[in-house]
């Protein structure tokens, strides 16, 4: 019988097996991560283009596996998110970003803001709201500006109540809202009118075919201006050469972030990082 039972199982798509099992895994995985300080908290600076100053950054978590090394939030977001962990996994995100960006108001520069992303899920949970971020931003003596949401652009058009009453919990908190990956979804234009967002990042696709009289040349110029009329600063992704950086502040765009000022790196690092690079 027990043979038979093996034969049975070849089968089975052994490739989705494997798959669903490494799924598993890594969630159970991930269960103990938070406690054993698995994750890390990386930053990458958004540099202002016109000055070349450095007042914001992104976070960026990280885990640190013990047997598989680094994986990608890519890889582990989702399965954060199919089984609730990305609640405290955000709350991780918020605290230590909170910590951080305290002290880099302290020592950097008074106004420096730090953007963390919230997926779709987080975002929308229920019964939840932005009052105890708000006391811990007032414990720390920080206003509601010294951080940015990221969110995509998918969840404005989902025009449901939950999310616009989340975008006004956020408002009331003073914190601050990005538009991420701008230009990869289903871009309708008409909800940055509608709903009250302050930076719009315009997606690495874009920035990465950047060259004089191309069309995404064209198209990053339009969202520019479009994002200027209506009060959006802008922030482009992925820049990586020095090209790329000149063509987008010649178009007006406010800020960029990418490999040409600095990848991602642990907090310790970038804390050294802004004293040799912020500028006042
Ligand atoms: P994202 O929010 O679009 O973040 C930008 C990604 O582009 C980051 O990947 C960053 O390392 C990478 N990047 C930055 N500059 C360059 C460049 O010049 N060239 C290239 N090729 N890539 C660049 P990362 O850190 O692997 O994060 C991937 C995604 O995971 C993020 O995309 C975000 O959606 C998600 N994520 C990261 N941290 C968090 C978090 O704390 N919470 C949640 N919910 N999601 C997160
Ligand atoms: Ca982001
Ligand atoms: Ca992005
Ligand atoms: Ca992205």
């Amino acid at each position: 019988a027990k043979g038979a039972g093996r034969n049975r199982y070849s089968y089975f798509t052994p490739t989705l097996q494997v798959a669903a099992l490494n799924r598993m895994r890594l969630t159970s995985d991930l269960r103990g991560a938070l406690k054993s300080q698995q994750f890390a908290l990386y930053f990458q600076p958004i540099v202002h283009l016109g000055s070349g100053a450095i007042h914001k950054a992104e976070a960026l978590i990280r885990w640190n596996h013990p047997q598989r090394g680094l994986v990608s939030p890519l890889e582990f977001i989702p399965l954060a998110e199919a089984s609730g962990l990305i609640v405290d996994i955000g709350e991780w995100v918020f605290h230590e970003s909170a910590r951080w960006v305290q002290r880099w108001r302290q020592q950097v520069h008074s106004e420096f803001q730090v953007s963390l992303n919230q997926s779709p899920l987080e975002f929308q949970r229920e019964g939840s709201s932005y009052q105890g971020w708000l006391a811990h931003l007032q414990s720390l003596a920080l206003p509601g500006q010294s951080l940015v949401v990221e969110i995509t652009e998918g969840l404005l058009l989902d025009a449901s109540s939950a999310v616009s009453n989340r975008l006004l919990q956020l408002r009331d908190a003073g914190i601050q809202v990005a538009l991420d990956d701008f230009g990869t979804g289903y871009s309708s234009l008409s909800y940055l009118k509608k709903f009250d967002i302050d930076y719009l990042k315009i997606d690495r696709s874009f920035t990465r075919n950047l060259a004089p009289d191309s069309s995404d040349m064209a198209l990053s110029e339009a969202i520019i201006v479009m994002a200027h009329k209506l009060g959006l600063k802008v922030i482009a992704e992925g820049v990586e050469t020095p090209e790329q950086r000149d063509l987008l502040a010649a178009a007006g765009c406010d800020y960029g972030q990418g490999y040409l000022f600095a990848k991602p790196m642990p907090a310790d690092q970038f804390d050294a990082f802004l004293r040799d690079n912020a500028m006042p």
